[in-house]
């Protein structure tokens, strides 16, 4: 909890107090980046600054923990379709990002239900591709923000799985089968940005001038979510008003600062063990 003294810190020294990452997002080159969402369009709160890290050379994976088969107000899709047209969806986004079909992972566990699955097998899914992957950077949404206020349940659920996967990933005897039966090495993840912040916890703000327009883009592909398949879904191709009308509303989501489309995150670098506070 931020004191009245550390938000006078915040003032004296700022860089310091704010944690905000030594080099600027925007220079990032030659990591490994890991996003944690529980939907196909989760990442989309990130996607400009994604679209920006592939374009200089970083490798970016997309590790999603449910299929999206329950969103939809369309009474004539069944779980399977609805899972098929988010896996779709989702690689036409990354595709209009630059992040290659190969790089999205999808763990395969229900919509709207991640709470209740058995957490000890879901933290280890994620323990596993941390172990595999050895991200540099990962995104998650920000298990510190104040869900005892509610929030989308698979959002507090994925916020806190993923910090207790952090957590777990650089204890060689935890999921140590990893380690022993499947080659993989322990894993301690050095640096985060954390999503969907409390507003008075984003301390790190992205310019995403350059990739704006791919974010737009890839938003469009959300045509089950956030276009017109949401209420009855006629497939991916939409007229060309639907499709206008689809990016103006995306584009009117997009945050601007200084006149700048932006996009902002909690910073956090150091152990896992307090990635909440
Ligand atoms: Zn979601």
């Amino acid at each position: 909890m931020r004191t009245g003294l550390s938000v006078l810190g915040l003032c004296l020294l700022p860089g310091v107090a704010l944690a905000q990452p030594e080099v600027p997002v925007e220079k990032w080159t030659g990591k490994t980046v890991m996003v944690i969402g529980a939907h196909a369009d989760d990442d989309a709160m990130s996607h400009g600054t994604l679209a920006l890290l592939q374009a200089n050379k970083n490798q970016v994976y997309i590790v999603t923990l449910t299929t999206g088969n329950v969103g939809t107000q369309d009474p004539k899709l069944s779980r399977y379709e609805l899972a098929e047209i988010r896996r779709q969806e989702e690689l036409a986004a990354l595709k209009e990002l630059g992040i290659p079909g190969d790089h999205y992972i999808n763990l395969g566990y229900d919509d709207g239900l991640l709470e209740f699955e058995d957490r000890k097998a879901v933290v280890g899914d994620l323990v596993r591709q941390i172990r595999k992957i050895r991200p540099d950077v990962l995104f998650a949404f920000d298990p510190g923000k104040r869900y005892q206020r509610w929030h989308k349940s698979d959002h507090r659920t994925a916020a806190y799985l993923a910090a207790d996967a952090a957590r777990a990933a650089m204890w060689r005897l935890l999921f140590e089968g990893h380690i022993i039966q499947e080659g993989l090495k322990e894993y301690q993840i050095p640096e985060y940005l954390l999503y969907d912040s409390a507003e008075g916890d984003i301390n790190t703000w992205v310019d995403i001038s350059n990739t704006v327009e791919r974010k737009i883009n890839a938003a469009a592909k959300y045509v089950s979510q956030w276009g017109p398949g949401w209420l009855e879904y006629k497939g991916p191709n939409l007229t060309a008003d639907e499709e206008k009308d689809m990016k103006t509303r995306m584009r009117a989501r997009v945050r601007l600062r200084d006149g700048k489309p932006v996009e902002g995150f909690r910073h956090y670098k150091g152990l896992p063990d307090s990635l909440g506070k």
